[in-house]
């Protein structure tokens, strides 16, 4: 028997599962599937919660501003304490052209609404305490970014969603799409998976690292392509750190692009370095190079963490495009299929608004932010333009 709905997601990610509660919202009778035993069990549980608007990209700017304020109302609007923590964000700055880049971007971000600003040194001190002061010019103070806890939240936008009605059917891979019509004029009419075949007339690909094979299912070629990361947590200590502070400088270790770390409200530091080399593929084991590297960055820039016992480290993926761009909305020549993929290293801070402006497309036939500010993310765009946003 094929059962039938107005829209099915695929994959109860960090996009997925808050993209699954807005269309339900909106009075839509929705599936969502997963080839994972329950929600966010992808890159979502990977993410280290960090929620910023602190973009140099305008979509993504607007985008995360209305993450924010999804996940700061969440708890007065559902009752359900998802970790919400507003400590902010701050980039610590150490050299000149650090300091150029940093306020460069500051007027693009004060015109698409983000509450930021420079700080002298005096004033990294006191919203970062205990810092590295040796050759510290200042940063940036972003105070409404904060922090989430990505199970948490995931279980709860599926619990919010079941109650309006949706579906969730995991253990369940989708490994083919159902269409209908040829090249130009194809129609994405539903999905078939390993135990069945199910239509809508809507089907949402939100599956993170493997979003392009069910592109490729209805012949696009999107390049998502994942390399990994790692990250770890501490014990808890005693709350000293407010904000999460991002080190934009690459280690003279030779190995890490920047790193960036907070302490959730549980009072445990939670880190994550970038690679000067990415680590392309699916690999998810962790190395014995991550631990060393990453404790003698944090000790140099806040020596107090020379204490700190850590309790956990795990390898993640980033679903990457090659523009470090997200793909959202509909594809040209593709009627019934949405994307919200290659979130790359923010999809955790997207997802609610991401799933809020696919709701509001899939439903009013427009995204929630102005049209111009989310064609950004086109599917239809030049991957390969060579553009890059200049604040990963
Ligand atoms: C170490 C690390 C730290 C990070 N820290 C942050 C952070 O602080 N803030 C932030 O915003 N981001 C962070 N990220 C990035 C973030 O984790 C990802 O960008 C995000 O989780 C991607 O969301 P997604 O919904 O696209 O993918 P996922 O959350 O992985 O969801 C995709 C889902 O699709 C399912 N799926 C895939 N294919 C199929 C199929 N064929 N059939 C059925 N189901 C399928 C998967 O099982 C999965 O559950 C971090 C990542 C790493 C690795």
């Amino acid at each position: 028997m094929t059962r039938e709905y107005n829209a099915i997601v695929i994959g109860a990610g960090s996009v997925g599962a808050p993209t699954a509660y807005f269309l339900a919202e909106q009075g839509l009778k929705v599936l969502v599937l997963d080839e994972l035993a329950s929600s966010g069990q992808g890159q979502n549980k990977a993410a280290i919660g960090g929620v910023r608007a602190t973009h140099s990209d305008p979509a993504k700017i607007q985008i995360c501003l209305q993450s924010l304020d999804i996940f700061s109302t969440w708890k007065e609007k559902t009752g359900t304490d998802i970790g919400w923590k507003e400590g902010g964000y701050c980039f610590p700055i150490y050299e000149n052209k650090d300091e150029e880049l940093m306020i460069s971007i500051l007027p693009i971000q004060k015109k698409f609404g983000l509450d930021i600003d420079w700080y002298d040194s005096e004033g990294v001190r006191r919203v970062v305490p205990g810092i590295n002061e040796k050759g510290l010019i200042g940063g940036t103070y972003s105070p409404k970014d904060g922090q989430v806890s990505p199970l948490l939240s995931s279980e709860s936008f599926t619990n919010e969603a079941m109650k309006l009605g949706t579906e969730f059917r995991y253990l369940e891979k989708v490994t083919d799409l159902i269409t209908e019509g040829g090249k130009g004029n194809l129609a994405v009419k539903g999905v078939r998976t390993s135990k069945g075949d199910y239509k809508a007339d809507v089907v949402v690909n939100t599956a993170g690292a493997d979003a392009s094979s069910i592109c490729k299912m209805a012949g696009l070629d999107i390049p998502v392509n994942p390399d990994s990361h790692e990250a770890g947590i501490s014990a808890p200590i005693s709350p000293f750190l407010e904000p999460l502070v991002v080190d934009i400088r690459p280690g003279p270790e030779g190995k890490t692009a920047n790193f960036y770390f907070g302490q959730n409200l549980e009072g445990q530091i939670i880190f994550c370095y970038t690679p000067i080399e990415i680590i392309s593929g699916i690999d998810r084991r962790s190395t014995s190079e991550f631990m060393p590297v990453m404790a003698r960055r944090m000790v140099n820039l806040i020596p107090r963490l020379k204490n700190i016992t850590i309790r956990r480290l795990w390898r993640g993926l980033y679903p990457m495009t090659p523009d470090g761009v997200a793909v959202v909305g509909k594809p040209s020549g593709v009627e019934g299929l949405f994307l919200g993929i290659g979130m790359c290293g923010q999809g955790f801070m997207m997802g609610p608004g991401v799933g809020l402006n696919l709701a509001s497309l899939i439903t009013k036939g427009k995204p929630s932010v102005k049209k111009e500010i989310f064609d950004y993310l086109s599917p239809d765009r030049d991957f390969y333009s060579g553009k890059k946003e200049a604040l990963k």
